[in-house]
């Protein structure tokens, strides 16, 4: 006989570390798989230190519950103001020991790690299988509706048009100080200047030490730190610990839902009656220039997700969080962001469990 589970959540990110524990806590047998070997999805494993989303313009969260608890457990980090926005730093090592520490305090939770998904049966519009488990429902947190994939539901897709890639690395040994864009920008001009492709520059944790995000192809990454020693004070010294640069993808695909959260939803700060996670994130596009380009919501107002954005068309017990959830792709440049992963993949643990409680079937 097959093993049964309550709710399978595919995909170990923020999203899905969410998902997962709170589908738990709701009292459901819960499994997390991940073809990772550990949890903590892009949020862990590709250099970023920067936390968006979590905030609204005056600097105060938007989301309460497990995105404060998670966002708490990382340290006692103060949000940082960048421009217009505010972002939480925080340490990648920490946000992976994180969602490590709390799935394994979850009661009812399971975790398989280097485990992709591998099959879905559906039947009479329900998933009733998953990697050989019976299943209740099944949450898509895999950033690119991999669930999705296999069951045939239609997604929308972003890709490297609006959403270009980029290779994440630190810069350490940098002995000036970045503390506002102009400042960055004396930095970047020289770069632009010689031809290379845009990087971005922020500050970490961790002391002289940048997070650099580059729009270029991986093996420039040597002739950009290279170039800065030479031409920029303050990089003489600068180098990266890192010797393989892997191009992290911004692209994904979003499940069609019963509702498609447009751009224009964003951009107005819309509420909505079933609305689940808040966000003041702009839409943040990156051309195929490698530029980031963003439209920001008017000043003091958010926008919420609906529950309706986080439920599947046509299969009934599926449901999605993170970069999957359903919106077009000018929404999704602003719902992508960490801050909202969290906040919708805590909403989808909550919703599925609900649903297990009206439509019992396993
Ligand atoms: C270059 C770059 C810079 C960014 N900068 C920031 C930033 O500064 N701040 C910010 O908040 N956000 C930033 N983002 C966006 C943000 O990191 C992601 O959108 C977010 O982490 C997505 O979270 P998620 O949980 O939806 O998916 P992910 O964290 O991507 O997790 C998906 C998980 O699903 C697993 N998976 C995928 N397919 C399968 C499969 N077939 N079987 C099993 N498992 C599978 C993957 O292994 C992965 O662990 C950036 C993204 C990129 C690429």
């Amino acid at each position: 006989m097959k093993a049964a589970v309550d709710i399978v959540v595919v995909g170990g990110g923020a999203a899905g570390v969410a998902a997962a524990v709170c589908a738990a806590r709701s009292g459901r047998s819960t499994l997390l798989l991940d073809r990772r070997p550990a949890a903590g999805g892009t949020g862990g494993f590709s250099g970023l230190t920067t936390l968006c989303g979590l905030y609204n313009d005056a600097g105060e969260s938007l989301n309460d519950g497990f995105v404060r608890e998670f966002t708490q457990a990382l340290g006692q980090n103060a949000p940082v103001h960048m421009g217009r926005v505010w972002v939480l730093p925080y340490r990648p090592e920490k946000f992976c020991e994180v969602a490590t520490r709390l799935l394994a305090a979850t009661r009812n939770l399971q975790t398989r790690w280097n485990a992709p998904l591998t099959d879905a049966i559906v039947e009479n519009s329900r998933i009733v299988s998953l990697n050989g488990f019976t299943v209740g429902a099944v949450i898509d947190c895999t950033g690119s509706a991999e669930v999705a994939r296999l069951t045939g539901v239609k997604c929308l897709a972003t890709d490297e048009t609006t959403q270009s890639p980029a290779v994440v690395f630190p810069l350490c040994n940098v002995s000036r100080d970045l503390d506002s864009p102009a400042a960055v920008a004396q930095v970047l001009l020289p770069l632009a200047r010689a031809g290379f492709p845009p990087l971005n520059l922020q500050a970490s944790l961790e002391a002289n030490t940048l997070t650099a995000k580059f729009t270029g192809r991986a093996e420039q990454v040597p002739e950009v730190i290279a170039f800065l020693q030479r031409n920029v004070s303050g990089f003489e010294n600068c180098r990266t610990p890192l010797t393989e640069f892997p191009s992290v993808s911004r692209a994904g695909r979003m499940i069609i839902g019963q509702y498609l959260l447009t751009g224009s939803d964003v951009l107005a700060g819309r509420k909505f009656p079933d609305g689940i996670a808040q966000c003041a994130w702009p839409v943040e596009q990156w051309g195929p220039d490698g530029v980031a380009r963003f439209k920001y919501l008017p000043a003091g107002t958010h926008y919420e997700i609906p529950a309706r954005s986080l439920r599947a068309a046509g299969v009934a017990n599926l449901f999605m969080a993170g970069k999957t959830i359903s919106a077009e792709v000018d929404a999704i440049a602003s719902a992508r962001v960490m801050g909202c992963c969290l906040a919708t993949g805590a909403a989808a643990g909550v919703l599925a469990a609900r649903h297990l409680e009206s439509s019992p079937t396993r």
